[in-house]
C-alpha cells in the first residue's frame, strides 16, 4: 500500500495569522486524513492497492475511488503550495505569469476572482497545459487537473472547511490572506520546460 498521509511541510501554527492552527488541525488532521483513510479502505481489495496516487487518479473509473484519491492529491499539493517563508515569484514562473496574464497583478486579480466565483465546493488552480500555456482553472468538488493531463502549478482550496473557522463565509478575504503564504519556490519547481 503506497497511500499514506504525508507529513506537513511545516508546523501546524506556521501559517498564522493567515491560516490558524485550529484550521490546520481540522483540515489536515481530520479532512485530509479522512480522505486517506477512506481511499485505503476502498482500494485494499482491488488491483489499485499497490498503485501510486497519480496512477489511481489517472486509471480509475470508479467515482468514489477517484474522488477520494483526487482529494488526497489536492490536499497534499495545497499544503506544499504554502510556506511561512513567503517570497515573491522569481525566474521562470515570474516570466511565464507575465507572458500569459500580462502582469502579476492581473494574474492575482483573476485568480482571486476565480476563487470568488466558483459556485459551491472546489479548487482554484494555476495549471500548465501540454503546449506549455498557463491557465487559471476552477474545478468542482474533488476534480484534479491530472485527470485532464494538465500540470498543476498552484492550488487554493475553496471548500468551506478550508476557511470557515478563520473567515466564516468570507471566502474572498481568505484567498487574499492565503496569498501571503504562497510558496512560489514550490510553484516554480512544478513548471515543465
Ligand atoms: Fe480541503
Amino acid at each position: 500500500m503506497l497511500i499514506e498521509l504525508p507529513p506537513l511541510p511545516y508546523e501546524k501554527n506556521a501559517l498564522e495569522p493567515h491560516i490558524s492552527t485550529e484550521t490546520v488541525e481540522y483540515h489536515y488532521g481530520k479532512h485530509h486524513q479522512g480522505y486517506v483513510t477512506k481511499l485505503k479502505k476502498l482500494i485494499e481489495a482491488t488491483k489499485l492497492k499497490d498503485e501510486t496516487l497519480i496512477n489511481i487518479i489517472k486509471k480509475t473509473d470508479n467515482q468514489n475511488i477517484y474522488n477520494n484519491a483526487a482529494q488526497v492529491f489536492n490536499h497534499t499539493f495545497y499544503w506544499n503550495c504554502m510556506t511561512p517563508d513567503h517570497h515573491k515569484p522569481e525566474g521562470a514562473i515570474e516570466m511565464l505569469i507575465k507572458k500569459h496574464f500580462g502582469s502579476f497583478e492581473t494574474f492575482k486579480e483573476k485568480f482571486i476572482q476565480a476563487a470568488g466565483t466558483l459556485f459551491g465546493s472546489g479548487w482554484v488552480w494555476l495549471v500548465q497545459d501540454k503546449k506549455g500555456n498557463l491557465h487559471i482553472k476552477q474545478t468542482r468538488n474533488a476534480h484534479c487537473p491530472i485527470k485532464d493531463n494538465e500540470t498543476p502549478l498552484l492550488v487554493c482550496d475553496v471548500w468551506e472547511h478550508a476557511y470557515y473557522i478563520d473567515y466564516r463565509n468570507r471566502r474572498k478575504e481568505y484567498v487574499e490572506k492565503w496569498w501571503n503564504v504562497i510558496n512560489w519556490k514550490f510553484v516554480g519547481e512544478q513548471v515543465k520546460t
